[in-house]
């Protein structure tokens, strides 16, 4: 049923079909995933802040999540990460560029973990389309690697509830396994194919979001009292002087929805959104103006 896509998605990643699984979004995946490698008493490992999906999972199996906090710069603990290692851990989770800080890890560093962990280490490339590099390739090598991609960021089409796994042949096989056959809708497959056929779609909304992100994560640090994180994925990590929950409101009561994550790592007042249409993106730059700029 799946053959047509898998073929389609090996071709545009360069790697075999038979490392591919497809399943309704990568969150499916980050199910699966859990459910082959974790049993009650086990330890899935990984960052804080991540994506909250990795503990949630892990935690319906019985297992313990452990999150080692990333350095001040967002960078990879490396060497802490492989202290926390245990007899029980038994899968690293590592969201690549990473949701909410919106970095990208530094490529060597994975590559390290990987090698280093020896368990299977999932890589979840959800906005990697955003990014610099993709470390996809790398399944080739590192037999351990599984890596997550998604049709919901790049493509626009999280309704769609389609994402893949690139491994090797063996986990493809295993996550297969603990899945149901025919799982996924075959139109959304048809429209996974239309969608890779016509790639250049995507690229060059891709490349316009890229340009628009760069220069609103400028201005909204020239705002007196803003300050924004460089970004590899569609949204923009910032922080602001007053209180977060007040700039949330203030944004809000303009028409202006952003998510208030308060307190990241050794920050306070933080906030998250997605970058919008360059309008939309002005209205959030002056409210932000308005209630953090100078003299206010
Ligand atoms: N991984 C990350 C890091 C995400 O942010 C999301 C969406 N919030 C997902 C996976 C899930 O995406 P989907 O299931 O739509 O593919």
């Amino acid at each position: 049923e799946d053959v047509e896509l898998r073929k389609a998605l090996g071709k545009y990643l360069s790697v075999s079909p038979g490392r591919i699984v497809i399943e309704n979004g990568s969150d499916q995946l980050i199910d699966l995933v859990a459910r082959v490698f974790l049993e009650k008493g086990d330890e899935a490992l990984s960052v804080t802040p991540t994506f909250s999906m990795y503990q949630k999972v892990a935690n319906f199996q019985g297992a313990r999540f452990i999150g080692v906090p990333l350095k001040e710069d967002f960078s990879l603990d490396v060497e802490r990460i492989l202290a926390m290692k245990t007899a029980k851990t038994k899968l690293f989770f590592l969201c690549s560029p990473n949701n909410p800080t919106a970095n990208q890890f530094a490529m060597e560093e994975i590559q390290s973990l990987i090698e280093e962990l020896k368990i299977p280490v999932v890589v979840d490339e959800a906005y990697v389309e955003f990014a610099k590099y993709s470390v996809v390739r790398l399944v080739e090598k590192l037999e351990n690697l599984i890596v997550f991609r998604t049709f919901s960021k790049a493509f626009g089409l999280a309704g769609l509830r389609l994402g893949y796994a690139v491994s090797n042949v063996d986990a493809a096989k295993a996550l297969s396994m603990v899945q149901l056959p025919y799982n996924v809708s075959s139109l959304a497959l048809r429209i996974g194919l239309k969608l890779l056929e016509n790639i250049g779609v995507m690229r060059r909304a891709v490349g316009k979001l890229k340009e628009e992100r760069d220069r609103f994560v400028k201005e909204l640090s020239a705002i007196n009292g803003v300050t924004a994180f460089d970004s590899q994925t569609n949204f923009v990590l910032f922080q602001t002087r007053k209180q977060s929950v007040e700039a949330f409101q203030a944004l809000l009561s303009q028409g202006v929805l952003v998510k208030n994550l308060g307190g990241v790592l050794h920050l306070s007042n933080c906030l998250r959104t997605t970058v919008g249409l360059p309008e939309m993106n002005g209205k959030l730059l002056d409210a932000l103006e308005q209630l953090c700029g100078e003299g206010n």
